[in-house]
């Protein structure tokens, strides 16, 4: 089986202990590779390859660093088509995915934040002639930037552009469920010789690897589950440190009666079964207002029952393979908890065995579920899955109680044609990210991130190179004429 490498000061490494973790495809439920189980000590060898890289890139020019991303974004599209049969198999997600979404934000990723540092600015404040205060924007150190499985290499990116472009070096950890592409990243920064130290990969576990990285890196950016991320602010809360964090969600979907309805259908569509729903940003919950609660569920369920679960090399599956067995086996149990809590399945609820090779492989039936009650657990707790509730709603102040019951406050979707009651609605619903009339509409410039439990502070555009600068006021003091 194929043996991964950690990426250290621009080289491609063994793990010092030489233990490995399986890695398997989840398209077939067969292992086939080995990633390495990283201890303490490949995290300190990456943190002072980091450390040593910072002395020269955190005092580079802007355009010498902006010029090397740029060659870097132009590797990963030369490379991309193999990124995109490599995510798909380590993933699960359908390829026609990875080669629209995922692999074209990587480099997009890169070249967004290669060309934002070249325009960054920052703040002067004069003092009416006594004084002037300006303000620099440094980078900090070293940057610890962990991710998920649902979108490996596109957060990886994500993280690693600002981060770098301000100047920081970076120790990333991808998720050990779907560690390949970072892998192929690595190589690809190795075969280009990007300068080495800047970027450090590190593979292994969240509780050895990761919780090294957050303890001994300068700046932590994490995406992940909250659970994980409450762990992860414990210890930089304690250390004082700067850290962000991108957390779970429990997204509602609202249908108003004034709703183009056909949009709302293909939209509500992709928002509940895109990636097999394990974007952060799916809506999980929909609310649907009395009047057209029949006509939209009939269209969204003849909809969702056309949906093809398939081959992920096959472009006409809509749907590939969930991450892993483990996480399958948990939607299963929160589908048999609905049932259990008084829903009614309307559409899917049972794994598919496809045929040959497959037939191990970890594929669910895209699931409808209806009559739930808004405070019951499965829609209280994020499934993370191809798993939605429908539901009526009377006015809107219902609406905003069951929209707003959850602990999280990630992203919310409302469709409706008129824009005073959109506009009323996106101010009352307590998330980060609101969308009108459509969904995952992405500006890279737009502040992103969850209220509630869904996270701590906002990603994209400035906002990332704020994160990742440390702020620093200079006062110089204007001595007036007579004193001279
Ligand atoms: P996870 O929290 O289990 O793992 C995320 C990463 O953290 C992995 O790399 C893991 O190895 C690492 N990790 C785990 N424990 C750690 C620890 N104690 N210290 C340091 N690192 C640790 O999450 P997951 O299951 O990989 O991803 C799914 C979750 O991510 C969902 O809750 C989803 O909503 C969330 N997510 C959020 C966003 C967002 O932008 N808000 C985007 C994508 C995914």
């Amino acid at each position: 089986m194929e043996k991964l490498s950690n990426y250290i000061n621009g080289r491609l490494l063994a793990p010092l202990n030489k233990g490995y973790i399986e890695n398997t495809s989840p398209t077939n439920g067969k292992p086939y590779s080995l990633i390495p189980d990283s201890t303490h000590k490949d995290v300190d060898l990456a943190i002072n390859s980091a450390k040593k890289a910072f002395k020269s890139w955190g005092k580079s020019t802007k355009e010498f660093r902006s010029e090397w991303m740029m060659k870097l974004a132009d590797a990963i599209d030369d490379n991309a088509e193999i990124l995109v049969r490599a995510e798909s198999f380590d993933n699960g997600k359908p390829e026609w995915l990875a080669k629209s979404v995922d692999i074209p934000r990587c480099s997009k990723n890169i070249r967004f934040f290669a060309t934002a540092i070249l325009h960054f600015e920052s703040k002067s404040h004069d003092m009416d002639g006594m004084a002037i205060n300006y303000t620099l924007k440094q980078p900090i150190g070293v940057a610890g930037c962990i991710s998920p499985w649902n979108l490996p290499l596109y957060l990886l990116t994500w993280k690693i552009a600002p981060a770098i472009a301000a100047g920081n070096t970076v120790v990333a950890k991808p998720s050990e469920i779907t560690p390949y592409t970072a892998y192929l990243f690595s190589k690809i920064c190795a075969d280009i010789d990007f300068p080495e130290g800047v970027i450090n990969i590190i593979h292994g576990y969240g509780k050895s690897a990761g919780s090294e990285i957050v303890k001994k890196c300068d700046i932590i950016s994490f995406t992940g589950g909250t659970e994980t991320g409450k762990e992860i602010a414990s210890i930089a809360a304690m250390q004082l440190k700067k850290y962000s964090l991108e957390l779970g969600g429990k997204n509602p979907t609202i249908i108003c009666a004034d709703a183009n309805i056909n949009l709302a259908v293909e939209s509500v569509l992709k928002s509940s079964f895109l990636n097999q729903g394990q974007i952060c940003l799916c809506g999980s919950r929909i609310f649907i207002e009395k009047s057209i609660y029949s006509k939209f569920k009939q269209l969204f369920l003849k909809k969702t029952l056309s949906l093809s679960v398939g081959d992920p090399k096959d472009a006409s599956s809509n749907l590939g393979a969930i991450v892993s067995k483990a996480h399958m086996e948990k939607i299963l149990s929160t589908i048999n908890l609905a049932t259990r809590e008084g829903g009614n399945i309307i559409s899917g609820g049972k794994r598919v065995f496809l045929d040959g090779d497959l037939t191990d492989g970890y594929y669910l039936e895209p699931t409808i579920i209806e009559n739930l009650a808004y405070d019951a657990i499965v829609n209280q707790e994020e499934i993370f899955g191809p798993v939605v509730t429908i539901a009526p709603f009377e006015d809107e102040e219902e609406l905003i109680k069951m929209c707003n019951s959850t602990k999280y406050g990630l992203a919310a979707s409302i469709f409706s044609e008129n824009t005073s009651r959109s506009h009323r609605l996106a101010a009352r619903i307590d998330s980060g990210v609101i969308w009108v009339n459509t969904w995952l509409l992405r500006d890279l410039r737009i502040p992103f991130g969850g209220m509630k439990e869904s996270g701590v502070g906002r990603e994209g555009g400035y906002s990332s190179l704020d994160f990742f600068t440390e702020t620093k006021n200079v006062c110089i003091k204007i001595e007036p004429e007579e004193n001279k």
